[in-house]
């Protein structure tokens, strides 16, 4: 079954590149995946097939020397890699996010002719970072505060100094710790009075003196995120660590708010990944199996209907979404965004859940993947911005009141 659903609406490149991530996913991150998930480490080898296949400059453009990959094209290659293995998934997605962000998202908004020159020379180092020497980005912004769900200013701080910044501050969650080459950091200039507003998007180099990376992990599910803390003590940049000019990053949030969204399409993988293990489960088809099938029962029929219809409502939402990023989207497409990212988040979970359910006992033994996917679905709804609690508030929120609206005002 394709990712897309009728691969014929597709662009070739869609089509070619979500093809290299099925041969990937199926020929060398499944069969990693159990590893990596057990040792809770890094699939440094699955980067290493990502780099070869060139989808770590995905999202860099064509005249940097990238595939140029949009925002529709990037989710549905995403999904397949996170059919196979969600934790290689949702770290690459950090990774895809330093180049997307800065390309298509940045280009999307408003700079000064001075902010846009400064701009094309800093990325123009960034995206030949990756398309060039195949590096890796990650992505850490969470702090532990209000910062990660939008809410207050970063309190990671980016002193201006001479030739750069001066950068102090501890974020947690760091996927990619201790494997990136460049930890780009989400943090606030430091001046009187700043807000979200003055915030920073930082190319922080993994070797620069300063930076640490501590703590254990052996987390419940996406272990092989390896999303341990990430210090900074003092670390000077120069000017052109920016991945975005001094301030865009708030603009970017507030105009092009589907760059948060690149976080469920590893989700969607792991959805069909559960009906995937349950159609053949249920065929006895599963390698390694005894020979027992079990489709005959009404009752497994039933509950495979189930999960089909959940995941197709979730993949139609899914591509919804793929097809209406943009910037400065309508009130009712932002809406639909919250409505579809938390439905990805929670049915990649609830399918999992009906998977077990229905496969029973032995399926969700540690030699088979569907454990494996009942824990990884579980994280997706606790990712900020926009965990699920956060994705209903906004919603519910937007749903009654309309802009600029107080109680007072409408009563
Ligand atoms: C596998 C994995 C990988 C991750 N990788 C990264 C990464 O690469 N980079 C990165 O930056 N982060 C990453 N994160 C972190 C993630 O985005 C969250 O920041 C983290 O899970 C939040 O931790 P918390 O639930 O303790 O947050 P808390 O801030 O304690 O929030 C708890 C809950 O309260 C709610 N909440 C929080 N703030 C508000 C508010 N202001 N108003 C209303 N409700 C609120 C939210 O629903 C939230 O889920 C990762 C997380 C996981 C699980």
């Amino acid at each position: 079954m394709h990712i897309a659903g009728n691969p014929a609406h597709l662009t070739a490149q869609q089509r070619e590149l979500i093809e290299i991530a099925a041969t990937l996913g199926r020929e060398k991150f499944a069969p990693r995946a159990a590893q990596h998930d057990r040792d809770a480490t890094f699939p440094f080898d699955n980067y290493q097939d990502l780099r070869e296949a060139g989808l770590l400059k995905i999202c860099v453009p064509k005249d940097l020397g990238g595939l140029g990959a949009d925002f529709a094209t990037y989710v549905m290659v995403a999904a397949e890699i996170g059919r196979h293995c969600g934790a290689t998934a949702l770290s690459w997605n950090m990774h895809v996010s330093s180049s997307m962000w800065s390309g298509f998202i940045a280009d999307a908004l408003d700079m000064t002719p001075e902010q846009r020159a400064d701009h094309a020379i800093n990325r123009r180092i960034h995206h030949a970072n990756i398309a060039d020497k195949g590096l890796v980005y990650s992505q850490p912004f969470s702090e532990g505060g209000a910062a990660a769900a939008g809410k207050a200013p970063f309190g990671t701080l980016a002193r201006p100094v001479d030739g750069g910044y001066i950068v102090s501050g501890k974020k947690i969650f760091a996927s990619l710790a201790g494997a990136a080459d460049f930890y780009g950091v989400l943090c606030t200039l430091d001046k009187p009075g700043a807000t979200q507003r003055d915030s920073l998007y930082l190319a922080v180099p993994a070797t620069a003196d300063g930076v640490s990376v501590v703590g254990d992990w052996d987390p419940l599910g996406m272990r092989g995120t390896v999303s341990r803390t990430l210090l900074l003590h003092d670390v000077f940049v120069p000017h052109t660590a920016r991945l975005m000019p001094e301030g865009l990053y708030w603009q970017a949030a507030a105009r092009f708010p589907h760059m948060f969204a690149t976080l469920s399409p590893t989700y969607m993988g792991i959805a069909q990944a559960a009906y995937d293990f349950t159609v053949a489960y249920l065929r006895a088809e599963v390698p390694g199996m005894p020979p027992v099938k079990r489709r005959m029962y009404p009752t497994k029929q039933i509950a495979v209907a189930d999960m089909r219809i959940k995941l197709e409502q979730t993949r139609s939402i899914f591509l919804q979404n793929a097809r209406d990023a943009q910037v400065d989207p309508d009130k009712d497409t932002r809406m639909r965004l919250y409505a579809a990212h938390f439905t990805i988040m929670e049915n990649a979970n609830a399918l999992a859940a009906l998977a077990i359910r229905t496969c029973g006992g032995q399926s969700m033994l540690k030699s088979l993947p569907l454990e494996r996917l009942y824990r990884d679905s579980r994280c997706g709804s606790l990712m900020l911005p926009w965990t699920a609690e956060l994705c209903m508030d906004r919603l519910g929120r937007e749903c009654l009141y309309e802009s600029g609206e107080r109680d007072e005002a409408i009563e």
